[in-house]
Order: C-alpha cells, then sequence, then structure tokens
C-alpha cells in the first residue's frame, strides 16, 4: 500500500502559499494526498469584485479546488468554520472532527502550520497547528473519540517553518527546521496553483520578490515521530518510511 500524507490548513491559498512544493512532490512520488482547509476565507483583505462575504467564500472554494488540482492533490476538503474566528472554536469538538478524518484517510505523514501561526503569524493558522496536533496524537488512541471510526496513528507530524522573515512583517518566532525540501522541480507548479487564487492577486504581486529570492524551498520541522530519535536534518518528510 502506498504512503499518504494529510496537510491541515486555514485559508484557500494556505495549501500553495505555504505547503505547494510538499504537496506537488507527494504527488510526482505518487504519495496520496489530503488537503483539509478549515475556512473558505471570507475575512481576507484581498476580496476580488465580491460583494459580500458569502460570494467572496464561495470564489475562494473554487480558488482552492482549482489550485488542488493544479497540485494534483489527491482528495481535498474545505470544512465550514469561520474565517478570522477559529481561536473560538469548541477545541474538543473541532479536533474530534480532524480525528474522524485522519482516521478515515490513515495517513503517515502529516503537514500543517506551527504555533507561531506561519509567517504572517496569522491566529487561525495557529488554531490549525493546534488542533491538527491535538487530533494527531488523539487519533491514535482507542479510548479518545471512539466513535469517530477505528484508531490511526500517523508516524509523522511536521510543521511549516521557514529560514527566512517575512519583510514588512513582525517576525514569527520561527521553529528549527529539520527538513529542507528542494522544490525547484515542482516550483513554476506552486506559483501556477497561487494563480488559480484570482482574488488573492494583489497579494501574489507583494510576495513575488520574496518567493524570487527564497522559493527554492520549504522548510519544515519534525515534532513527532514513532521513533525516539535526535533531531537531525534531512531531505525528505518521508525519508525511511517503507512505501
Ligand atoms: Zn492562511
Amino acid at each position: 500500500m502506498g504512503l499518504k500524507l494529510m496537510c491541515v490548513t486555514a485559508h484557500p491559498d494556505d495549501e500553495c502559499f505555504g505547503f505547494g512544493g510538499a504537496l506537488a512532490l507527494a504527488a510526482d512520488r505518487g504519495i496520496e494526498t489530503y488537503v483539509v482547509c478549515l475556512t473558505d476565507g471570507q475575512a481576507a483583505t484581498n476580496r476580488g469584485n465580491a460583494a459580500t462575504g458569502a460570494a467572496l467564500g464561495q470564489m475562494r472554494r473554487d480558488e482552492f479546488r482549482r489550485s488542488c488540482k493544479v497540485l494534483r492533490v489527491t482528495q481535498h476538503e474545505l470544512m465550514d468554520y469561520q474565517d478570522g474566528r477559529l481561536e473560538f472554536v469548541e477545541f474538543p469538538v473541532a479536533v474530534g472532527r480532524l480525528v474522524e478524518r485522519m482516521r478515515r484517510f490513515r495517513p503517515e505523514v502529516v503537514i500543517t502550520f506551527g504555533g507561531d501561526g506561519g509567517q504572517n503569524t496569522h491566529a487561525d493558522h495557529m488554531m490549525a497547528s493546534m488542533l491538527t496536533t491535538a487530533a494527531f496524537h488523539w487519533a491514535g488512541r482507542a479510548k479518545r473519540y471512539s466513535d469517530a471510526g477505528s484508531p490511526h496513528q500517523a508516524q509523522r507530524l511536521y510543521y511549516l517553518t521557514a529560514n527566512f522573515h517575512m519583510p514588512d512583517r513582525p517576525p514569527a518566532m520561527v521553529m528549527p527546521w529539520t527538513v529542507t525540501l528542494d522544490i525547484r522541480s515542482v516550483r513554476e507548479r506552486k506559483t501556477e496553483a497561487f494563480r488559480q487564487h484570482v482574488s488573492q492577486a494583489p497579494l501574489m504581486e507583494k510576495t513575488k520578490a520574496m518567493f524570487e529570492r527564497y522559493g527554492a524551498e520549504e522548510c519544515y520541522a519534525l515534532v513527532a515521530a514513532a521513533e525516539p530519535q535526535p533531531a537531525r536534518q534531512g531531505t525528505d518528510l518521508f525519508e525511511g518510511l517503507p512505501g
């Protein structure tokens, strides 16, 4: 049976802006991928020509679907949480919904944001990290959420991190990375996925120089693993996993 990668994000465009390289590289290796995005991005600063929040949400749902297609994501899902409000969700309920999804998809590797909230330190990104971290650990415990499918313990949890600060932003408290992914072979696809987010075109323009300078790599930190081990540097999220 092949390897599986699950990615939990907060907003449409996180899947390419943040994790696009990892997702595209996995697809090229025949690794099944599943992206769960918690909100439809209605609270975005860039609103395209949307007259209402609901219209923007619908627009961004479509953009998310197109971006996932470019990245050749196997399964994608946009959940119904409110953009900008993730810190107010009922924690155990929200974790339970992710546990159910992890038990259904049964990934070996899970990727999400770190507690820093990603490079723009967005509170929704922090919450995606915390909810996913709890779900990662609890999905494997039979006593937790016993009505949410049969237990499944993924082998590794990684947080997205970075080896630079975003210009013109208060610096994030970045987690030291353990994996540096060379994403040059899929770099153009990551950009193409981002281009599908037409409503976020001003953001793309703003971050263009940053991606030109740093866009050849994505950095991740291994934060949980099945085998006790010292932190060490690697170049592959799946290194040593059978598959
Ligand atoms: Zn985001």
